[in-house]
């Protein structure tokens, strides 16, 4: 098994952290090409959640983009963890339209120690 890359304080990092990494050192073009790539990959169209609303308005990638923007509310199932972009980016966290971006869900959890159900 690959050694997990370490952290300028000591501390492995895991293939979200590697990924956010990465993003920073891209300049604004490479960071929109990921996006778009990724948004190919996003499989939120085939959720019971995703609804008209955020289909007409072309929103996708809610990992990395965050909360739906006034489309979705409520929460009908997720399926973010069958997701292939959940496992290349190594993300923990699930409902991100709803929630949050994969980022802020870590940060709030690490803030905060919150749990949504
Ligand atoms: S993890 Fe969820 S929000 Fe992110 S690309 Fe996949 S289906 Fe879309
Ligand atoms: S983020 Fe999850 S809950 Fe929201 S539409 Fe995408 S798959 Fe469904």
């Amino acid at each position: 098994m690959a050694a997990v890359p370490p952290t300028s304080c000591g501390v492995p990092m895991d293939a979200f952290e590697d990924l956010m990494k990465k993003m920073k050192g891209m300049t604004a073009d490479q960071q929109a090409q990921w996006i778009a790539e990724n948004k190919k990959a996003c499989i939120c169209p085939t959720c019971p959640t995703y609804n008209g609303c955020a289909k007409k308005n072309e929103e996708l990638l809610f990992c990395a983009t965050g909360k739906s923007f006034m489309c979705i509310s409520a929460e009908k199932g997720c399926m973010c963890p069958t997701c292939p972009v959940t496992k290349a980016a190594g993300l923990k966290y699930k409902n991100f339209c709803t929630r949050g971006a994969e980022k802020a869900q870590r940060y709030e959890h690490t803030i905060w120690g919150t749990k949504i159900p």
